[in-house]
């Protein structure tokens, strides 16, 4: 197309986006980068602007773009069966449901619906049931931690600990409680690792104890805090947090919306610490978002309560998209790939290759903290090292959108916490080769020489 048409193109494209288009996060975005392209780990706007895809999208495109396969499978089952609602069954969901359990080497069953909210509100409603089938009605809160997101449903924003993102919104599902996070860079409890007494953990036992263990159905946590600014725990955390909630009869959901599908070079982020949770959330890479899906998955004597007599014997809630076949279909062939061409140990290689080429970033003096957890990579910019101050958030988004004019896109940790604005986030394709690592690393060397 002449240069002057496809101008013309993008203007009325503009044009329409902004009469009638309302974004994420934003009603207006004057500006969008309108994307149309993608192979790999890159992709390109309407421009012909090619960008190296720091975030695979919103931390979910793990298995990387442009995967032929992929459309191939929603093709052929959408031509089978397109829909049927999963009050019944379908062959797609059968194998994915096994597949996941696989993931999970475990036991459990596995209830679909269409994003990691859902699924966390699945999980919300399994819990408290699970409690009521029981006999104990009574134990209807939840524990979570501050600077933790776990979506923006009701619930989920109420399990939620990032003020900002809930203001608005508010009174959101009552219930809700949170503690600290195990963040030793900044230890809520002044402590350092090493020569603490895991505070962070035992402040859940103290909660219980304070909130009355009657009361309470379950902690959620994701296994390394991701959007709140890869917030890794010390290897003790989970497996003590298991341990307080098994104190407790308390249940332990695990939030593996971004940690799950092999984005922590294991196939699901708890299993870095030898836990077994009793409910496990999912969404984003287990169809690598090419289509939406999610899935909540119970261990199976958690399910089994739900078949004696109770209260309610039945679980009341069904939704009319989740485990779509296509969706299935597509997500079955997505974790089959991942396991046959290896990529769980690729993201794994990665994560240890990116983070030892970052290491020349860390003498740089607005490199508070550099974080990593599989294929996932915090960098905690600081005004000051010593003060730890953190970088306001001009400097911050100067450094995402010089990356951009060099074409890398990265990510932040969103201006959710008010003053903490100041954490980079990098969560590559698992397509990324060792050539784009290099460049990847080779722009923010760049950028961080000119701040
Ligand atoms: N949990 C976590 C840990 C997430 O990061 C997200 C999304 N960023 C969600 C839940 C919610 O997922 P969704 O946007 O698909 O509703």
């Amino acid at each position: 197309m002449p240069a002057n048409d496809q101008d013309h193109e993008k203007e009325t494209l503009l044009e329409t986006d902004r009469t009638h288009m309302w974004h994420h996060m934003s009603p207006y975005n004057p500006n969008p980068m309108i994307v149309t392209e993608s192979q790999g780990s890159w992709i390109t706007d309407i421009d012909g602007n090619r960008y190296f895809d720091g975030m695979s999208g919103l931390w979910c495109v793990n298995i990387g773009y442009g995967r032929q396969e992929l459309a191939d499978a929603a093709y052929e089952q959408m031509k089978a069966l397109a829909y049927f609602p999963l009050t019944q069954s379908h062959v797609p969901a059968i194998h994915l449901s096994k597949k996941i359990s696989e993931w999970l080497a475990g036991e459990y069953r596995v209830f679909f619906s269409n994003s990691g909210s859902e699924a966390n509100e699945v999980a919300f409603k399994m819990a408290r049931q699970y409690h009521a089938q029981r006999g104990e009605p009574g134990r209807y809160k939840f524990i979570s931690r501050y600077r933790a997101y776990h979506g923006n449903t009701m619930g989920a924003l109420a399990a939620t600990g990032q003020a900002v993102r809930k203001q608005s919104y508010e009174p959101l599902a009552p219930g809700f409680k949170h503690v600290p996070p195990p963040y030793c860079y900044r230890c809520p409890y002044g402590k350092t690792y090493g020569s603490c007494n895991m505070e962070c953990a035992n402040a859940i036992d103290e909660m219980i104890n304070w909130e009355g263990a009657e009361t309470v159905a379950a902690v959620i946590m994701e296994p390394t805090i991701t959007g709140g600014g890869v917030i890794v725990p010390p290897p003790e955390y989970l497996p003590k947090v298991r341990e307080i909630c098994d104190k407790h009869g308390v249940l332990l959901i695990l939030d593996e919306v971004i940690c799950g599908a092999g984005r922590s070079g294991r196939p699901f982020g708890h299993q870095n610490f030898g836990v077994q949770p009793d409910i496990v959330t999912m969404a984003k890479g287990i169809t690598s978002g090419y289509l939406p899906l999610s899935a909540t998955a119970a261990r199976a004597e958690i399910a089994d309560v739900f078949l004696e007599p109770g209260p309610n014997q039945h679980f009341r809630h069904l939704n009319t998209f989740g485990g779509n076949p296509a969706a299935c279909a597509l997500a079955l062939r997505n974790l089959e790939l991942i396991e046959s061409e290896g990529l769980i140990e690729r993201a794994e290689q990665l994560g240890h290759d990116l983070r030892s080429k970052l290491a020349t970033l860390e003498n740089h003096p607005n490199v508070g903290d550099i974080r990593s957890f599989g294929f996932i990579c915090g960098i905690e910019l600081v005004e000051d090292r010593t003060s730890k101050a953190p970088s306001a958030p001009d400097r911050v988004l100067k450094v995402i959108s010089e990356c951009k004019k060099r074409g890398l896109l990265i990510g932040r940790n969103g201006d959710t916490i008010p003053g903490f604005n100041n954490i980079l986030t990098l969560a590559p394709p698992f397509s990324t080769t060792e050539e784009d690592l290099e460049f990847l690393v080779n722009v923010l060397r760049d950028v961080f020489e000119q701040l």
